[in-house]
């Protein structure tokens, strides 16, 4: 993708602070941290989303990822690390090359993922349930 800022930086026209590279995967520090030392793991190519990626490219990103938590964890100290992936604008998906966050919590630092969780009505959890199986 041409105009997409994560392939610009794969190819070097845009500068990173890289953490790790191999021949798929590159791994850099957010350009605006939740907390010091904010990772993003990309898969090299180009994929939208979740949606889009390859299994096998998730599971290489993944990998990754718990390798950069694993190294966060030692070389920061931090408390906590959330490891996620925002799917489409109302997920909060500004960059549209996949990646996976990993970032480093602080006890107290007030980054809120999930707020206002909602209770099942009599019944709904089964449907819903039996919905998303069918999906698959
Ligand atoms: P999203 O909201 O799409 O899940 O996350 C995109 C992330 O990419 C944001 O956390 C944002 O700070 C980061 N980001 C956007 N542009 C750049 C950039 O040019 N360089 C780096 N290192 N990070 C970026
Ligand atoms: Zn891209």
């Amino acid at each position: 993708m041409n105009d997409c800022i994560f392939c610009k930086i794969v190819k070097g026209d845009i500068p990173s602070t890289k953490v790790y590279e191999d021949e798929k995967i590159l791994a850099f520090l957010d350009i605006k941290p939740v907390n010091i030392g904010h990772v993003l793991v990309i898969p090299k190519e180009h994929f939208k989303d979740i949606y889009d990626i390859p299994e096998e490219t998730l599971a290489d990103i993944s990998k990754t990822a718990k390798r950069m938590s694993v190294a966060v964890k030692k070389a920061l100290g931090v408390d906590g690390i959330n490891v996620t992936v925002n799917n489409e604008p109302a997920a909060g998906q500004v960059i549209f090359h996949v990646h996976m966050h990993v970032i480093p919590r602080i006890k107290g630092d007030g980054f809120g993922l999930w707020h206002g969780r909602r209770d099942y009505r009599e019944g709904e959890a089964k449907e819903v349930a039996q919905k998303i199986s069918q999906a698959l």
